[in-house]
């Protein structure tokens, strides 16, 4: 795999600050049931990377003792994770809310036919990837037949209670383009998606985030490898708004990696760009929070693809 590191390091970024901790990202680990073309994790079903009982106790002490009011599970697939379940509960039980970055074709694997119920009963909210509303694209770039898999969770999550307007299980789409170009507008792109999916297959959603495909692991080396990095940042820098600049979503939260080390997030921490104290990588079991608001936070060229356009984070389109 090509490293884009050295190339994103000689791009400039404007500086900036973290804010207010709102949100921590956890990624649990890199297993994934999937092998998409534009991962940024370069997560799939070898991987054998995720985080131990140690570390899941030290954040969830990190989670209580700050009062974190969001936790976004991430991964490879969160789910895979063996304590996945446990995890949500006990997140439950402490009112944190909990949004999990779902693949949708999990939910159908073998060893998993109860997990939809129980993140409804959890009330936890899911952001699924759906990278468009096209048989042949999704396949494209996720895999043979996970169009049609993910067509069949989405269906069960709606039997379940989810996406219906004026429920509380919330169910937000990500669309992410298939290549090296922006996202279409985010709010005329939902529309299409709603009408599309209700007059196909009956399925409902809430929002439809779009995301921005950010030149790191398997999508950067793609890129290099095709001759399009270039490019694709020339296009990233041209489309570059200051005004996003204060809705990155760093600036409100932290990422956390399978061993328990902190990052300004998860692209910076997929080019292993970590928080630093006295020299050495933080961990979250000596992080205290005071001490990381208000702090610079890392950033290079991969940077362009939160402030390209409309803006782009966890939550899709910040403008
Ligand atoms: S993009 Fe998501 S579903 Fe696809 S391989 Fe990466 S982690 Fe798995
Ligand atoms: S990639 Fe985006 S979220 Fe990460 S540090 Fe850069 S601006 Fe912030």
């Amino acid at each position: 795999m090509l490293d884009t590191l050295p190339l994103l390091n000689k791009i400039s970024f404007p500086a900036i600050n973290r804010k207010k901790i709102n949100i921590l990202q956890i990624n649990l680990g890199y297993r994934c049931n999937q092998q998409c073309l534009h991962c940024h994790v370069n997560a799939g079903p070898n991987r054998r990377e995720e985080m131990s009982h140690e570390v899941l106790m030290q954040t969830l002490d990190f989670i209580k003792y700050n009062r974190i009011q969001t936790v976004d599970l991430t991964g490879g697939a969160p789910e895979m994770h063996p304590e996945f379940i446990g995890l949500i509960e006990a997140l439950h039980q402490l009112g944190v809310k909990v949004i999990d970055r779902c693949n949708l074709t999990i939910l159908n694997e073998t060893g998993y036919e109860h997990l939809a119920e129980k993140l409804a009963e959890k009330q936890v909210e899911i952001v699924a990837s759906m990278p468009c509303y096209l048989e042949e694209n999704v396949n494209k770039q996720r895999g043979s037949g996970v169009f049609e898999s993910s067509i069949k969770a989405l269906k069960t999550l709606n039997e379940l209670g989810y996406g219906h307007e004026g429920n509380s299980l919330t169910l937000n789409l990500v669309y992410n383009p298939q290549g090296a170009s922006l996202s279409p507008e985010q709010v005329q792109l939902e529309k299409d998606y709603k009408t599309f999916l209700m007059e196909q297959f009956g399925i409902t959603f809430n929002q439809l985030f779009t995301i921005t495909n950010v030149p790191v692991k398997r999508f950067g080396s793609t890129l290099i490898s095709k001759k399009e990095f270039k490019p694709y940042m020339e296009l990233l820098q041209s489309a570059h708004q200051m005004d996003n600049l204060d809705a990155v979503m760093c600036r409100y939260q932290l990422s956390i990696d399978w061993q328990g080390y902190l990052y300004d997030c998860d692209f910076n921490q997929m080019l292993e760009l970590p928080l630093q104290k006295n020299g050495k990588k933080l961990h979250i079991a000596d992080a205290r929070i005071e001490e990381l608001e208000n702090r610079d936070i890392i950033v290079a060229g991969h940077c362009y693809a939160c402030t390209a356009g409309k803006g782009s984070s966890c939550g899709g389109a910040l403008t």
